[in-house]
């Protein structure tokens, strides 16, 4: 086919939607797996993805620290859990989509040996079953040197070669690509407005301020740069040269970020304030969470792990047996409000809430896509021409990565989405709040539910 004419992207009938049609935000929960065993994961998500009908995924952990919290491996980093299979089937359901490191060590420091099998028999493992895990996690403080160095933890080991704690090379294997490096935020990132938003704007001045001082005394490494108050990702290089794509998550509380994430934040992360500034804004929400917090046990709710232990001293009850839980009221009310609030946008096309890898996946492709449109008098053809990624380099995106992607178009139904030489699947859009008319690809699968219903 002969094209008369090459148009350049900013023309102004042709552009990239912001988010997938009918939405003007997106949301992910994303959820640490702490202390969580396997009826309470399933009971948080029945109520969650089942009641109500909120696409969450969680993370999971490789290997144990009590013997009735959910893992890959027991305490000892060679026996395989009986909650092996289950993690297999949801890790492929997409009910699981990422990685809270190799295990939990927050006790004591792994033995590096151990670690190393440890790190080598998940990867395998899901290798073999044809799993792939796109985001990594950072678990907890500094007996875990299993996690990533960053600014705020700088002497982890994970990522370096030269320590025996190294265990990068697995994370490359099993496809991480996203990580989470201990950054929080309480603002919607990746805005429309971006850096001209007035409030956003102070800040930066402010930690411009920070940042000299930081020089000043000597702690180079706590630098926080500016991307990291603006954009939901940046590029970042580990210390085996790996550069992957860290994110922030979202998290607020009136009395600060030092409060323990949990089932009992919501009512503050996700009020309704909050959800109306990001949809103002246009912007990006990972929430910080951990689903199993508070601990559940003998139905009764414990913040800490400490209470639990001073009951165990009293004889009231022993973390080394199963866990008998009941899950009567896993969110109270104003929790639950909150949720439900965040169901209704969801359901009425408003906020995009999908699972954090969708969520990752769709910014990565929304911001580093090479397109342009060719057109003769009949119709418009646009073509993906690569995908800018940080962590690979220039490359053709596959087919998957570009789910939810939405063009404004003034002749939709004579538009085309080209990727090598195939066309695009594409469904055409009434007009939106702009009143313009758009053309999108599929969004990305829902995690499946079976296993919630079946177990
Ligand atoms: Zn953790």
């Amino acid at each position: 086919m002969q094209y008369s004419k090459r148009l350049k992207p900013s023309r102004p009938f042709v552009s990239l939607r912001k988010f997938p049609f009918p939405y003007c935000a997106g949301v992910a929960i994303c959820s640490d797996i702490d202390d969580c065993n396997r009826q309470t994961f399933i009971d948080i998500h029945r109520l969650l993805n089942l009641a109500l009908k909120l696409p969450v995924a969680d993370s999971f952990f490789g290997r144990k620290r009590w013997p009735w919290q959910m893992a890959y491996y027991e305490n000892d980093c060679r026996t395989i859990s009986a909650d092996a299979p289950f993690l297999d089937q949801a890790i492929q359901d997409g009910l699981i989509d990422s990685l809270h490191t190799w295990g939990d060590f927050q006790d004591a420091r792994p033995d590096s040996e151990s670690l190393r099998k440890l790190a080598s028999g998940i990867t395998n493992r899901l290798i073999r079953n044809g799993s792939q895990i796109k985001i990594w996690i950072h678990h907890g403080t500094l007996p875990n040197y299993q996690n990533i160095a960053n600014r705020l933890h700088d002497g982890c080991r994970g990522d370096d070669p030269g320590s025996p704690f190294y265990t990068a090379e697995f994370m490359q294997k099993l496809g991480i690509k996203f990580c989470w490096l201990g950054e929080l935020i309480d603002w919607p990132l990746s805005t429309h407005r971006g850096n001209f938003n007035p409030i956003i704007f102070r800040r930066l001045a402010v930690n411009t301020f920070k940042n000299v001082v930081k020089c000043f005394i000597g702690r180079r490494q706590r630098i926080r740069s500016s991307k990291m108050l603006t954009d939901l990702c940046y590029p970042q290089q580990l210390r085996n040269n790996q550069t992957i794509l860290a994110f922030s998550r979202f998290f607020y509380h009136p009395d600060g970020q030092q409060q323990v994430a949990s089932r009992l934040t919501y009512r503050h992360c996700l009020k309704p304030q909050v959800l109306e500034r990001l949809m103002v804004e246009q912007g990006y929400l990972i929430l910080y969470t951990h689903l199993a917090f508070p601990r559940l046990w003998n139905g009764e709710m414990f913040a800490d792990i400490k209470s639990l232990r001073k009951l165990e001293k009293k004889g009231y009850l022993n973390l080394q047996s199963s866990q008998k839980q009941t899950s009567a009221n896993l969110f109270p009310h104003p929790d639950m409000e909150v949720l439900k609030n965040l169901a209704q946008h969801y359901h009425l096309g408003k906020i995009w809430v999908t699972p954090t890898v969708n969520l990752l996946t769709y910014w990565m492709s929304w911001h580093y896509l090479k397109w342009h449109v060719e057109e003769n008098k009949h119709r418009q053809v646009i073509i993906i021409d690569k995908l800018d990624d940080p962590t690979t380099g220039p490359r053709q995106p596959d087919e998957n990565e570009l789910a939810g992607l939405c063009f404004y178009s003034s002749i939709p139904e004579k538009t085309v989405i080209r990727l090598g030489n195939k066309d695009l699947k594409v469904s055409i859009n009434p007009h939106d709040n702009t009143g313009r008319y758009s053309l999108s690809l599929a969004l990305p699968p829902l995690p499946k539910l079976d296993l919630l219903k079946n177990e």
